[in-house]
């Protein structure tokens, strides 16, 4: 079974450049030119994945999150070539899966489409939870955690913290999402309790916790926990 992508996108040879390299890696591609357009293939088509720009012709791409957040639950990527952080982080949290910043590599895309649909399979099989990567052993259901074979201890909210990133591996996750996740809704804003648990989760992760290579943050939008070597 081939696996549909939505590429809403209004720029032409980006268009094109996106619909061959896709098409040469299995996706079935339906394309979008416009808002309006993207609205109305995303209602009637079958669709697993949408990549979306956000500055369209007739409109916000955001228009489109929206509406797609409200009626199906199939993964969507933003491209856009807006950097502010503020945007970014809104529309994480409205519930895109990614964001990439144009001008990208297509391998980048290609990676994080895999992420996302991944992400969403196992969310409708069983969650996620075993994680292996750079020598990080964690077994979220036996609360086992290992670097490089030899059992770690961590803190209930070290690991709390870790678990929440391990379910979301190879994503990025907002500091709201994390803070609300694993100290309460209401410690939203409290963005100095991640630094420091990050701090501290990296000095018993990480090889050298001064160039992290598992918990990696996204300036000024949150962290990302790289990619499982286990699917
Ligand atoms: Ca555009």
């Amino acid at each position: 079974m081939t696996l549909r992508v939505l590429l809403v996108e209004d720029d032409r040879e980006l268009r094109a450049t996106l619909v061959a390299a896709l098409q040469v890696e299995g996706y079935t591609l339906l394309t979008a030119a416009s808002l309006s357009e993207g609205l109305a293939l995303a209602r009637h088509a079958d669709v697993d994945l949408v990549v979306l720009d956000l500055g369209l012709p007739d409109g916000d791409g955001e228009t489109l999150l929206a509406d797609l957040r409200r009626r199906r639950g199939c993964p969507v990527l933003v491209i856009s070539a807006r950097e502010a952080e503020g945007q970014k982080i809104r529309l994480l949290d409205q519930g895109a899966d990614d964001y990439l910043v144009k001008p990208f590599g297509i391998g980048e895309l290609l990676a994080r489409m895999r992420v996302a649909l991944r992400h969403r399979g196992t969310h409708l099989r069983a969650a996620t939870t075993q994680y292996r990567a750079a020598g990080l052993e964690v077994d979220l259901n036996a609360h086992r955690v290992q670097r490089h074979g030899q059992p770690l201890h961590l803190t209930p909210t070290e690991f709390k913290l870790l678990a929440r990133l391990v379910r979301s591996a190879g994503q990025v996750v907002t500091h709201r999402q994390l803070l609300a996740d694993v100290w309460g809704a209401e410690y939203t804003e409290h963005t100095h309790y991640l630094r420091l648990y990050m701090g501290q989760l990296r000095a018993k992760l990480e090889d050298e916790p001064a160039e992290p290579r598992l918990l990696l943050t996204e300036p000024g939008v949150g962290y990302r926990l790289v990619e499982s070597e286990v699917p």
